[in-house]
């Protein structure tokens, strides 16, 4: 049984940058759908009964035919939203430190120039995704973007830093079609001390 993300912040403690009607929406409805769907697929293929989200996202050949698209989409809803939401914070990240902002720096050349590359693909997601920061198979952090509900770790990468969710949903009520406003905004309340958890993990593995 997979559950939504505690959230350890409230829904209107993003505010200005993310609204409080779209923290509720996306998290009670958008994200709990995505949860009771993927859980009702999972309940029926018995060998991934005791197993990770993770593993069963990289793992969407071994169900039967019929039911994968649904595992990518909703399970792909799932693992994608925990990883945003439990990527924000309302005590203001400012910016990384430590090795995460060595790794950036040294990856990017500077936290500046790594902003820039995630918001342009932000931006030019066209139609839904997701905007990612990731660690590839040469230990670099790269940006990619993914669309719909597919995630890197479906392509063969675990390793996800940093999800920038680009769905309407993410920014409509407040931001109507102007995404790139979201885009800025939504830098104001990324956690980077999770994004620098996620990073000693994935080269620890
Ligand atoms: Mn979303």
């Amino acid at each position: 049984m997979f559950h939504q993300v505690f959230l350890d912040y409230s829904f209107n403690s993003l505010e200005p940058y993310i609204d409080t009607l779209t923290m509720e929406t996306h998290y009670l409805k958008h994200h709990a759908t995505y949860t009771k769907n993927f859980n009702e697929i999972v309940k029926k293929i018995p060998a991934f009964h005791d197993k990770s989200a993770e593993y069963i996202l990289s793992h969407i050949g071994e169900a039967p035919p019929e039911l994968r698209e649904g595992l990518r989409n909703q399970g792909g809803g799932y693992l994608a939203h925990n990883l945003y939401f439990s990527s924000l914070s309302p005590h203001d990240g400012g910016i990384p430190e430590g090795m995460l902002a060595s790794k950036i720096n040294e990856d990017f050349g500077s936290f500046d120039e790594m902003k820039k590359q995630l918001s342009a693909a932000a931006n030019t997601v066209f139609g839904s995704g997701y905007a990612w920061l990731v660690l590839d198979g040469d230990g670099h952090i790269v940006v990619e973007k993914t669309a719909n509900q597919d995630l890197p770790i479906m392509a063969g990468n675990p390793n996800m830093l940093l999800p920038i969710d680009v769905w309407e949903h993410a920014y409509y009520l407040k931001h109507k079609n102007l995404r790139a406003d979201y885009v800025e905004a939504v830098f104001n309340v990324i956690d980077w001390n999770k994004v620098a958890e996620r990073l000693e993990v994935a080269i620890r593995l």
